[in-house]
């Protein structure tokens, strides 16, 4: 008998919903393996550059299409962001979605994505204390 799948439960769904989720917890992320560490708030401020202190606007937040449209750079002070983040927001969009696409929009989804957040963050912990930091651009 043949299972007649919702259109929510199709791959290509999947993908995509996982894509983005993940792109951002990667953006949750980033911003835990920098404010964690430093013993910082993780709810207030809210996103800012660390250099010229302004707030990010929406627009500065949206994962990984921020980073390419304002090439790598703080749209007000024009410091570099450093690679870590749009890394971290790569490997959370991609392992987002091949958790997606294997569990599905499950109770196991949310556990999966937890665990992936947090061992994402405690490796971008461990590898800027190892090698002094590679950016310091706070989220
Ligand atoms: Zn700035």
């Amino acid at each position: 008998m043949a299972e007649i799948l919702s259109p929510i439960d199709a791959i290509q769904y999947r993908l995509i919903a996982g894509f983005m989720a993940g792109a951002i917890l990667g953006s949750f992320s980033t911003m835990l393996s920098y404010r964690l560490p430093r013993r910082l708030s993780i709810n207030w401020p809210g996103s800012h550059c660390p250099v010229c202190k302004t707030r990010l606007r929406p627009r500065d937040l949206i994962p990984l299409l921020s980073f390419a449209v304002q090439r790598g750079k703080c749209r007000y002070c024009g410091i570099l962001i450093g690679w870590r983040y749009v890394v971290t927001e790569t490997v959370l969009a991609l392992a987002g979605a091949a958790a997606c696409v294997i569990f599905g929009f499950t109770l196991w989804l949310l556990i999966a994505l937890s665990l992936i957040v947090a061992g994402v963050t405690l490796i971008a912990i461990f590898m800027e204390r190892t090698s002094a930091g590679t950016g310091s651009y706070s989220r």
